[in-house]
Parts: C-alpha cells; structure tokens; sequence
C-alpha cells in the first residue's frame, strides 16, 4: 500500500534562517509577500519575529532554534503538520545546534517534504505550480522497517 499525503493549495511553510542569513531570507520574504500571503508561515522564533515585522502578518513562532525550534519544526514534519521547509542554513559557520540541524534536514528528506536551503532554491520551489495547487505527496514506506523484528 502506497502512503499519502495531500498538501493543500495553502501550504503550511516553516521557515528557519541562521543569523548571518536572515537578511537573505529577509529580503526573500519581502520579495515575495503576494505567494508568501496565500500561506501559512511557521518559523523559528527569532526568524518569525523578523518575519512577522518584514511582512506585517503573524508568523507562528516556535521557540529558537539553538533552545529547540529546529527540533519543534522537525516534529511537525514527522506529524505530517508541515509542507514545505525553506531553511537557509549558514555553510560557512559552526552553530551550537549543528547536530538539531542534521536531524531537520533529516526529517524533511525521511518524509518527503519539499525544501530549500538557498535563494535560488526557494524561488523555484515558491513558484512552482504545485506551490499553489493541492498536491499529494507519496510517503516512503516504512513498514518494512516498522514492522521488523528486534531480537
Ligand atoms: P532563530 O533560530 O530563528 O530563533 O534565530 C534559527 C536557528 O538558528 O535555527
């Protein structure tokens, strides 16, 4: 049996950024208020409180990434509560969550969620067809791996 998912014409879509890019999501957001305001946005706290700002919208904001917002943003995606991660990861810096970093990225490719972790990316993904169409989305299957026998 094949596993689904239907993702809405609104998206639910959780935004991160690390500090050094902010600006970049930042400026991206504002860029593209119009797409952005036919969704729903979840973000870590101090990205969706620069959000809420840029955009003049509410943004529901998760606790910091660093205190455990990546890790709420990862439950979500493992609650099928999440459709979209745009995540603009700092390549160029370590950052104390680095192994809660791992695991979002983890958890988006286990689930099969559309993400972005760069501008380019984000523009793509923003202005796909999909983004703004119901969609279903196939969910890999597990059940072998549940279903397994622990000794
Ligand atoms: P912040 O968290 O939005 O609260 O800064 C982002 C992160 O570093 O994961």
């Amino acid at each position: 049996m094949v596993n689904k998912r239907k993702l809405e014409a609104r998206k639910r879509i959780a935004l991160v950024a690390h500090d050094n890019k902010k600006k970049e999501l930042i400026d991206w957001a504002i860029y593209n208020k119009t797409a952005l305001s036919r969704h729903e946005l979840v973000a870590t706290g101090t990205t969706g409180k620069m959000l809420e700002e840029a955009l003049d919208r509410s943004v529901k904001k998760l606790l910091s990434g660093p205190l455990g917002g990546d890790q709420q943003i990862g439950a979500m995606i493992a609650e099928g509560q999440v459709d979209v991660l745009v995540f603009f990861w700092d390549p160029m810096e370590a950052q104390p969550h680095d192994p809660d970093i791992k695991a979002l990225l983890r958890l988006a490719v286990t689930w099969n969620i559309p993400f972005a972790c760069d501008r380019a990316t984000a523009d793509f993904l923003l202005t796909s067809p999909l983004m703004h169409e119901a969609y279903t989305c196939i969910i890999p299957d597990y059940s072998t791996y549940i279903k397994r026998e622990v000794k």
